[in-house]
């Protein structure tokens, strides 16, 4: 099916848009090939999922495949609060799951508009409103409404959909795929006036509003504005360096300077985060690094959201854990604890429900989140369980449910950086370093497992995923090593910045040689060298832990390697040799 796929995929025009599209992972196939089927209105629901806690929503589709158990569940109204059963068991088979691009798209009167129109959730008033908005290249098709919630909260929120639409499912040659359409069986000139009609004559700005209200902007000398009133104590605070704006040129400016840098949200508004210390001192010499290069970077004071920046020295007796749990499994619950700890999930501990805040192999930051649950007025506790063998079943992460390394296996947590509305660098002809990271990290897990050794992902998908939530996922499947995949960048007027930099920060360095000397061998990569860098995945993570960047998508000759399938399989391929290397 893969292989006719592709066929039809260079048949369709897609020759006409950038060359990012042409390697672009989605196959998008012309639209009169496929069919749709209904799907019972109780075997599928849509739902608003929280991310960068209740920042923003993604569209999430929930299905019933089988009745072996239940997928999710609703409770009440106003809104209707979704819980989605299938992150707490491996729901193959039984539940489907869809969350981008590649899982769902739109379609009208009998044609794919997947190309032209994006599903999105926005934030309108006091409603989740799932939208479907024209591609950049369609600007005068208008934006349709398809659903809303009837309320807000941050949680799973169910989304109704509006008159006309429903949820059906792609067919082709008679074959039923796992593909979702929001299908709407009117012509589209119909469709786009009922929208219309049901929009408010003034529609409240999106959140990311192109006009942002300034940022608290520090008098110089006094680096420190206080947006809110963040808690006073210092043992609670981080120190968060921001250049305000969220174009991918910014960002790629921030990274020149501070590798790491990604686009997030402060008070609503899109901001590059260069880095975030518990040190009010390396904030300042961030902050004055960003300012030199002519950046007019902030720093802004935070909640810590867990865990010192500086890795704690760990001798971890190997076997023990500490659990930090909530008991309950209300949705209320989940979202209160969410609240102080956004990864966190519900789950079960001796047959009960309990909401898990985080999991630690070190004692002191176990009791450091337990406090700030305590001090948001929470029943939390710390369970001590040896191994995996008395912790609960797999205790999946909401985003990647990997069983936890048994003691003496070896599981290689694989990184793709960025992904979702967080492109990464954005090379020549469009090249995204999302794009280029999914597809040499699907592949580096494919060929470790191809070679016999267990291999998990922080992301399976074009989602935006935190960098707190990626170390969580390795902590909790207890990683032997941790390897994230980047591209680089620099700048478009500077092709001639070229090559191959693998990053550690602690314990990683033998990893990081081995990984950057078999890229080496294998490619015509130039050599950048290993280096040390304070990257937070790096910092945070308790196994060696690396960083690659494979290449720079502002140059000549990596972008045009970038462009190549073979090539990106020939770097993914030579990480994996370099990572079995090292662990022999
Ligand atoms: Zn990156």
């Amino acid at each position: 099916m893969k292989s006719l796929l592709r066929q039809l995929t260079t048949l369709s025009a897609i020759a006409a848009t950038t060359c990012s599209a042409a390697i672009a992972l989605p196959l998008q196939v012309s639209a009169a090939q496929f069919g749709q089927q209904p799907i019972a209105d109780d075997r599928i629901v849509a739902v608003a999922e929280p991310v960068n806690n209740g920042r923003f929503y993604n569209l999430l589709i929930i299905e019933q495949l089988s009745s072996a158990r239940r997928c999710w569940q609703e409770q009440g109204n106003n809104p209707t609060i979704v819980n989605p059963l299938l992150l707490t068991f491996d729901f193959s088979g039984i539940c489907g799951r869809s969350s981008d691009s590649n899982g769902y798209s739109v379609r009208v009167n009998g044609e794919d508009l997947g190309s032209r129109y994006r599903l999105r959730v926005e934030q309108q008033g006091d409603s989740l409103v799932l939208v479907a908005s024209p591609s950049p290249l369609q600007r005068g098709l208008p934006k349709l409404e398809l659903g809303r919630s009837t309320g807000v909260v941050n949680d799973f929120v169910k989304l109704e959909l509006d008159a006309g639409w429903t949820l059906t499912r792609r067919v082709f040659n008679g074959q039923t795929l796992g593909h979702i359409y929001l299908t709407n069986n009117q012509p589209l000139d119909t469709v786009i006036a009922a929208s219309g009609a049901r929009q408010p004559t003034s529609p409240r700005p999106p959140i990311s509003s192109p006009t942002p209200r300034p940022l608290p902007t520090p008098p110089s000398g006094n680096p420190l504005p206080r947006p809110g009133s963040p808690p006073r104590n210092n043992d609670n605070i981080d120190y968060q360096v921001i250049v305000p704006g969220g174009s991918a040129l910014l960002r790629s400016r921030v990274n020149s300077v501070e590798p790491g840098a990604f686009r997030t949200t402060v008070n609503g508004q899109s901001v590059i985060q260069a880095g975030r210390f518990r040190e009010q001192s390396r904030a300042n010499e961030l902050r004055q690094r960003l300012v030199q290069a002519g950046l007019s970077a902030q720093i802004v004071e935070v909640a810590q959201v867990n865990s010192p920046t500086t890795p704690t020295p760990s001798t971890p007796s190997a076997n023990v854990i500490y659990q930090v749990i909530v008991p309950g499994g209300s949705a209320l619950l989940r979202s209160r604890v969410n609240s102080v700890e956004p990864g966190a999930f519900r789950t079960t501990v001796n047959g009960q429900s309990v909401i898990q805040a985080g999991r630690f192999r070190e004692q002191p930051r176990a009791n450091q989140l337990q406090t700030r649950l305590q001090n948001a007025g929470l029943d939390a506790r710390i369970v001590q369980t040896t191994g995996t063998a008395a912790s609960p079943p797999s205790s999946p992460s909401p985003r990647l449910p990997t069983p936890a390394a048994r003691q003496g296996e070896v599981l290689i947590m694989i990184d793709p950086g960025h992904g979702g509305r967080d492109p990464g660098a954005v090379g020549r002809n469009g090249l995204l370093e999302k794009e280029i990271n999914i597809f040499i990290a699907r592949r580096l897990q494919s060929t470790l497992e191809q070679r016999g050794y267990r291999a998990a992902l922080t992301r399976t998908q074009d989602v935006e995923v935190d960098l707190q939530p990626r170390v969580d996922i390795a902590e909790r499947a207890n990683a032997t090593i941790f390897v994230s995949i980047h591209a680089n960048a620099i700048s478009l007027s500077r092709p001639e910045v070229n090559g191959l930099e693998t990053y550690y920060f602690s314990t990683g360095r033998n990893l990081a040689r081995a990984i950057h000397s078999s890229v080496l061998r294998s490619t015509d990569l130039r050599d950048r060298g290993v280096r040390q860098a304070r990257f937070y995945v790096l910092r945070n993570t308790s196994m060696p832990a690396v960083l690659v960047e494979t290449g720079f998508v502002t140059g000549r000759e990596d972008a045009t390697r970038f462009q190549s399938t073979a090539a990106r399989e020939q770097i993914a391929d030579a990480i994996a040799q370099g990572i079995i290397d090292y662990l022999r």
